[in-house]
């Protein structure tokens, strides 16, 4: 194929040089023509602009840092669609917001130009590697059609649903992700104040349902979306007990932990409800009905 490579900065250069050394042929551009070197070196070619790159390519991918740049780079005077033919396609791999990918497609589909968007997971190493998650949003039939040369990127590639739904999952992994390592954050201070060893902590926590992965691969698609909340696993009374008993230790021992705060002020609103015998994962429901959606899915192996 014939594609076109926007940004060759941490994540874009190494992604770009993955999929030339696949066989594809391929134009480069950044704002920085140094970073191009590598690539060229390889029979890559330089255009100074996007619209300059889409021109000459079937398939235009960016890596970009946000938003801003994106809109820029695909919807501004010099720009991707200015220069692409009827036929070509846009890939954003940028960590983008939702809408704008949603808005630049509505855009690009009036001119013929199909756009995927197709966030990264996997840090520079991965990037280096080829060894990335490839969260892929846009038309089912295109994806497949696209995706061997994306498969040169990185090793777990997955459509997740129509236009803008790549990003949707990338932003709730980000912020999962933020969320948990600061819970991880308020745990670990707390429990090498009272005395545990970190390095004797963290093993003992890997060991543990919640390091295991339990939440994840069990507790989310075997209570959580058959709505099975009656099957007591674990009772959420003991739960609320237990972190009852870990936020008295932090006041026992000085350590603030506002994200335990919260948590612990959720589990007393569930008890309130009268869900204290119910499983410990009934709290889904006090969020399910605040945000006005129900995570109901078929159940893991129906
Ligand atoms: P980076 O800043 O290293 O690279 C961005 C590149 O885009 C730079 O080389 C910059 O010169 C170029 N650029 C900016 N504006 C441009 C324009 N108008 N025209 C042409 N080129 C332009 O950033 P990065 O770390 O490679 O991240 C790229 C994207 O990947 C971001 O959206 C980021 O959130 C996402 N991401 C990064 C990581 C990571 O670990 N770094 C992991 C996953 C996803």
């Amino acid at each position: 194929m014939r594609i076109g490579f926007i940004g060759l900065g941490n994540m874009g250069g190494p992604m770009a040089l993955n999929v030339l050394k696949a066989g594809h042929t391929m134009v480069v551009s950044d704002l920085r023509q140094e970073l191009a070197k590598p690539h060229m070196a390889l029979g890559a070619t330089w255009a100074s602009t996007p619209k300059a790159v889409a021109a000459a390519s079937e398939v235009i991918l960016t890596s970009l840092p946000g938003p801003r740049e994106v809109e820029a780079v695909a919807l501004g005077p010099g720009g991707i669609l200015e220069g692409a033919a009827r036929g070509t396609v846009y890939v954003d791999l940028s960590t983008n917001s939702a809408t704008l990918i949603r808005k630049i497609h509505g855009v690009c589909a009036q001119r013929g130009v199909d756009v995927l968007d197709a966030p990264v997971s996997g840090g520079v190493p991965g990037a280096r590697s080829g060894k990335l998650a490839v969260l892929v949003g846009g038309d089912e039939a295109l994806y497949h059609r696209l995706k061997p040369m994306l498969d040169a990127i990185g090793d777990k590639v997955t459509w997740v649903g129509g236009i803008g739904c790549g990003t949707v999952a990338k932003l709730v992994h980000n912020m999962v992700s933020a969320c948990s390592r600061m819970a991880i954050a308020e745990g670990m201070t707390l429990g090498v104040k009272a005395g545990v060893a970190p390095e004797v902590l963290l093993d003992a926590l890997a060991k543990s349902s919640f390091g295991q992965g339990r939440v994840l691969k069990d507790m989310i698609p075997n209570t959580v979306f058959p709505g099975a909340y009656d099957d007591v696993n674990f009772a959420l009374k003991l739960l609320r007990k237990d972190v009852g008993l870990a936020t008295e230790l932090g006041r026992e021992y000085h350590v603030p932990m506002l994200i335990a705060a919260i948590a612990e002020q959720q589990l007393e609103e569930a008890l309130r409800r009268g869900w204290g015998d119910k499983d410990s994962m009934t709290f889904f429901r006090l969020q399910e009905e605040r945000a006005g959606v129900e995570l109901r899915a078929p159940k893991k192996g129906a």
